[in-house]
Formats: C-alpha cells, structure tokens, sequence
C-alpha cells in the first residue's frame, strides 16, 4: 500500500503524534495505514530482548524484564509525556516520531502568519534564516537509550526485511531524518541482553508530565570492579538526531567514576551540543544543563543500575 500510494500516504500506530500533525495541516496525506498488525510482545532470550514495535511505551515502562535488564530504556519510555499517550504510544512510533521545532508545532493559521518555512509549505528556516537546511530538534525519549544500548532495529518494506543499527535510523536532517526508506515499517527493537550493563536516562523539561525533552542523556556503561570497561553516552534534544558522544565515553573508559571524573566526562559530552532557539526555554541555558543531565545520568547509571530522573527546571529558569 506504501508503494502504491507513495508520497500520500502514511503510517500509523499509536497516533499520539500523527494526528495532532494532520489536524494542524503539518502532514498533509490523503490515506493512512495502520499498524495494528505489528507485534505487542517483548521475548526475553539468552542474548538478546525483542520488543514488537506494537508495544506500548506503558507497557515497555512496566515490564519486570525491561526494568531488572535496561532500567534506563523502561525508564525513558516512562518519561514520555503523559500516562494516556503512553497507553497508545508505540515503541516504533516513539522510534520513528517527527523532529521539533517552535515555528512548525503550530497551528496552521500560526504558520501561515509567520511565512511558513522549510519543513512544510515554506522555503526558508524561520530559527536560521541563512541556512540551507532545517535544525528541527530529534525529541524521541526512548531512541538515545536504545542507542546506548547498540540497539538494533527490524524493518519490512516491498524489498523483504533487513536489520539496522538504531543509530543508522537517523540523519542530521529536520525534514529527512529517518534513514530507512519511507515504505519500511520499523517491526521491532532487539536489545542485546547482557548481566552486567548499567544504564540511566535523565530528561529535562518544563513541567512534570506531558513536555518533549528539552535536554536529555541516556548512559550505558558496564564496569569491573570499581572501574568503567565501556560508556556510551547519547544525548536527547540537541540536534536532529539522537546525538552519540563517543569521546566522552572513551574518556571515562579505565576510569574509576568518580565525581571528578564523571564531572569532566559531562563536559566532554556537552561541548558537541548545540540547541538552537526552536525549543522551550532559553537555548543558552539548555546547553548549560546538557552538561547536568549527563553528570547526572552518569551518576545514576554509576550508583545503582541505573533508573530516571526527571528535572523540572521551567520555575527556576532565569
Ligand atoms: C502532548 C504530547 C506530548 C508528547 N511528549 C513526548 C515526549 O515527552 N517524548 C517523546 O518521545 N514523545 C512525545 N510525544 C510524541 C508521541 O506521543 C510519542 O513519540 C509516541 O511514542 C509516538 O508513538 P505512536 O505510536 O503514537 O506514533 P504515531 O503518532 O502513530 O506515529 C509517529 C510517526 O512514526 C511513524 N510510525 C509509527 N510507527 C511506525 C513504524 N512501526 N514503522 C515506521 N513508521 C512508523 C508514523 O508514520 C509517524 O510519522 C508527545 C506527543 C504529544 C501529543
Ligand atoms: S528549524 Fe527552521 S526549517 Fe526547520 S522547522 Fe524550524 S523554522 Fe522550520
């Protein structure tokens, strides 16, 4: 049907982000296919977790294996807006949701006023005049932790079914940001199971349910002994992608995390992140607290197996 009806038609699962889109006229397609087919189970197995892309993000979130294994990855799902999006949001579609931005998740009547822009029905970017491209923000909770965690992704399209890295997904694009092909359906994340992998996510945002990220980290470490034997650090909101800070992982590697090193480590991790002024609040100050919510996911992840935190900052924004 994707093929068939290329460029008018899309998918839909959970439609928690779909259809507030289609009712501002952000997406504009004449048939929608629904994904009620895809699978709504997790299999634990010995090396690897599968989670059909049917899954809800409330059912991710509870789940005793989730919890126990990626308590990060449960967490994140969990920190997704607000109980009734969770109970029909999916973890293909949390994996697959549009980038944001403050001049395009508006009405249409707001974006006719301002000129339109790039990502729909304009021509140029309202947050970057000059720039030939659009820096709409990669706002998806659950993908930098998937990222993290190697995580990989199943996809069927006309062509059969072949297997991505979840960091593969994406590209530095606010318009194109999905790297699959737009008759692929995501079908599930597999997560490799491993004993001794730590993880955390830390989200920050305005108020306490129902806001996108607007600065995020997800951490997956493992250690021996007292000291870290890998890191990987993903931050959420910062650019159009999820974006992965492999430096500052391999600075804390044979390392023992301590505060001084997991403080030096965040400020590696946050020098990469640039938000622009398209998000919530001042995008001088979020890119203060990136290096905050990476200090604290890498304390987290360090102290327990790892779990959520979320910040709620709005109030004391100066
Ligand atoms: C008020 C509000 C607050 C929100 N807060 C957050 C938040 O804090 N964090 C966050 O991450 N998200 C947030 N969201 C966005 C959304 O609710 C979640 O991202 C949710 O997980 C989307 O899943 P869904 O199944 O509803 O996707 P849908 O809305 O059905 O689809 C989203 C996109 O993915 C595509 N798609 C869906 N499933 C697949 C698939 N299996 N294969 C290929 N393409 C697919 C659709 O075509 C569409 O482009 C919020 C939305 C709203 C309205
Ligand atoms: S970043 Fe620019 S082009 Fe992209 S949605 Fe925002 S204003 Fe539009």
């Amino acid at each position: 049907m994707a093929v068939e009806h290329e460029g008018r038609a899309m998918f839909v699962a959970g439609g928690t982000d779909l259809f507030p889109k289609l009712k501002r006229r952000q997406f504009e397609v004449d048939t929608l296919i629904g994904l009620d087919f895809l699978p709504r189970e997790i299999h634990t197995g010995s090396t690897e977790c599968v989670i059909g892309a049917g899954v809800t993000l409330a059912s991710a979130a509870r789940d005793p294996h989730l919890n126990d294994q990626f308590a990060g990855y449960a967490a994140a799902a969990g920190l997704v807006s607000s109980p009734p999006l969770r109970n029909a949001g999916t973890i293909g579609g949390n994996l697959c949701v549009d980038t944001r931005c403050n001049y395009y998740d508006m009405t249409y009547e707001w974006r006719k006023a301002a000129g339109f822009c790039l990502k729909k029905d304009g021509d140029i970017c309202l947050v970057a005049p000059s720039s030939p491209r659009c820096w709409a923000v990669s706002s998806s909770d659950t993908a930098p932790m998937a990222i993290a965690l190697d995580g990989m992704v199943n996809l069927t399209g006309p062509e059969g079914e072949r297997e991505l890295p979840v960091a593969a997904l994406y590209r530095d694009d606010g318009i194109d940001y999905l790297a699959k092909r737009p008759e692929e359906v995501v079908t599930a994340l597999r997560l490799r199971t491993s004993s001794d992998i730590r993880t955390a996510y830390v989200k920050l945002r305005r108020r306490g349910s129902i806001d996108f990220p607007i600065a995020g980290a997800a951490v997956a470490m493992r250690l021996e002994g007292d000291t870290v034997i890998e890191c990987k650090i993903v931050l959420s909101a910062v650019a159009s992608y999820p974006l992965e800070v492999p430096g500052a992982g391999a600075f804390l590697k044979n390392k023992r995390p301590d505060g001084e090193t997991i403080r030096q480590t965040a400020d590696i991790a946050a020098k990469p992140a640039k938000p622009l002024d398209n998000a919530d609040l001042n995008y001088y100050w979020r890119k203060q607290m990136v290096r905050v919510v990476v200090e604290q996911a890498l304390q987290l992840a360090t102290t327990s197996r790892g779990g959520s935190m979320v910040k709620l900052l709005g109030l004391i924004h100066p």
